[in-house]
């Protein structure tokens, strides 16, 4: 018997448990290949304990009526152990997802940095206020919506989470999270840092499990929850977006997506050329964002394409867990083979790959393709891995037209030295954001989402605020004249 795997438990009510039944489930590390860790592998009934101890630390707690400044106290407190605990945070993700430790301290950081900022952001947000010249006066108040499901995906495992949790919490409501069942280590930790922060019990329940007939299905049926965010797979938004219609649950849904990056003969080439080469390679392109269309302006074309493929053969391949790795496996084995399956189309739908393939083990090299038409499957579906469409492009018109030509409707990215040109690109692309001569740039005050396949809602600032609170208005008499 070899020694027993660390285990990280669902977290009920400010205690770390084993599933009701004591099932368990494994997270395999797919850069070795093998199981690195345990967690509880949880159905419906470890769902329920979860959302009834999230409703009573909502119904009867202090949580929701401590006020905006303790609350902030504590999550500013929590982000400072996150900080704190960044080489544990990072590990956990590297081994759960193979991503690389420098991109995952970063993304600590990061997700450090949405607790704070939505800790401080409904600390000072005012609310509206309406004179009116009728004898009465009006007003806004956003209370918070109740309990919460927030389900994640496996790509961003710490910072997906704190993304949709820190809002939620920040504003007075009790959360649910369900983390992906690839990746379900970080968020444990977590949570133990967040009863060390001094949250109260039951403030943030994980439960982990599956989707469909596990705790997933169950946190987005249940009526007893009073907000749903998701980010997701498309699919998997259409049947969280049913469960939600069947309670008239407000739900937000970030989804898939299938980015356009558009590149102009007058951009500065070695920038264009780098966040290209980020757009599409980090995080194994394993990124909602990706800038998965390269579209570049024909007279730069060959030039472009002879430095990208340069950039992207130079990334250093290796262990995620070693410092200096750029790039390494993908998630899981699932994964790698829905990846390598889009390789094999590739030349059958009239494309060809320029630099790319199989890797070592579950990966799939930074991978280059050209000469596929608009229509082919690689153009058209998200791979969600590191590999990118090149495509010559002519007018500016041309080009638009090309890049919004999708069903996700998410974000877009644009390179060109032309002021002019730059924003009038920009407000023609179809895109929930779009990035002008840089990528994955965020100002967490700023709307993030997408429509069509991409999802529903916006999530950031203000924005979340409207997700996860009730606006009220409150209308008062105060002249009987
Ligand atoms: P997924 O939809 O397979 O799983 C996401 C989560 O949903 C997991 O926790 C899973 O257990 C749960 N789930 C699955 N079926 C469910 C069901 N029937 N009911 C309730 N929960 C269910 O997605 P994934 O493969 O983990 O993530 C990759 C996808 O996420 C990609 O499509 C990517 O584009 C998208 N994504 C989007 C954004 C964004 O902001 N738009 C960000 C990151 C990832």
């Amino acid at each position: 018997m070899g020694d027993a795997l660390p285990f990280f438990g669902n977290i009920i009510d400010g205690v770390e448990v084993e599933a009701v039944d004591g099932a368990r489930m494994q997270s395999v590390d797919p850069y070795t290949r093998e199981p690195w860790a345990e967690v509880p592998l949880g159905g419906q009934a470890d769902a329920q304990l979860a959302i009834a101890a999230a409703r009573r630390a909502f119904d009867e707690g202090e949580w929701p009526r401590m006020g905006f400044e303790k609350r902030h106290a504590i999550l500013h407190r929590w982000a400072a152990l996150m900080i704190e605990h960044t080489d544990e945070l990072a590990m956990a993700d590297a081994r759960d997802m193979g991503k690389p430790l420098a991109q995952a301290r970063h993304d600590v950081a990061r997700s450090a940095w949405n607790v704070r900022f939505f800790a401080d952001h409904a600390l000072v947000t005012p609310a509206e206020t309406y004179p009116m010249d009728s004898g009465h006066h009006a007003y806004s108040r956003f209370d918070p919506a109740g309990v919460v499901t927030a389900i994640t995906p496996w790509n961003f495992p710490l910072m997906m989470a704190s993304w949709k949790v820190s809002p939620a919490l920040a504003w007075g409501n009790t959360v649910v999270l369900k983390p992906a069942e690839d990746t379900p280590t970080s968020a444990v930790i977590w949570a133990r840092l967040a009863l060390e922060a001094g949250m109260p019990a039951g403030v943030l329940n994980v439960v982990h499990g599956l989707g469909p007939d596990s705790t997933g299905q169950a946190l987005t049926e249940s009526p007893d929850v009073d907000r749903i965010t998701f980010t997701g797979e498309s699919g998997t938004g259409k049947i969280i977006s049913k469960a939600a219609a069947g309670n008239l649950i407000p739900v937000s849904l970030e989804l898939g997506g299938k980015g356009a990056n558009v590149v102009f003969a007058d951009a500065d080439l070695d920038n264009a050329v780098s966040w290209s080469i980020q757009a599409i390679f980090r995080n194994a392109g394993q990124v909602c964002l990706a800038g998965s269309r390269l579209y570049v302006q024909r007279e730069i074309y060959n030039e472009f394409l002879d430095r990208f493929v340069a950039a992207a053969e130079a990334m250093k391949l290796g262990d995620p867990k070693v410092e200096g790795t750029e790039f390494s496996v993908l998630a899981s084995k699932e994964h790698f083979d829905k990846v390598s399956g889009y390789l094999d189309t590739v030349e059958l739908d009239g494309g060809k790959i320029l630099t790319g393939g199989l890797g070592e083990g579950w990966q799939v090299r930074p991978t280059v393709i050209v000469n596929a038409p608009a229509d082919a499957r690689v153009c058209r579906e998200e791979i969600f891995g590191p590999v990118v469409v090149v495509h010559p492009s002519d007018t500016e018109d041309e080009v638009v037209a090309l890049a919004n030509d999708t069903r996700y409707v998410l974000n877009a990215m644009l390179f060109t030295e032309n002021l002019s040109r730059a924003h009038r690109v920009a407000a023609k692309l179809k895109a929930g954001t779009v990035w002008v001569n840089c990528f994955f740039i965020r100002d967490l005050r700023a709307p993030f989402g997408g429509v069509g396949d991409s999802g529903v809602g916006r999530e950031g600032g203000s924005f979340s605020r409207e997700f996860f609170t009730e606006p009220k208005a409150v209308v008062m008499q105060i002249s009987k004249d």
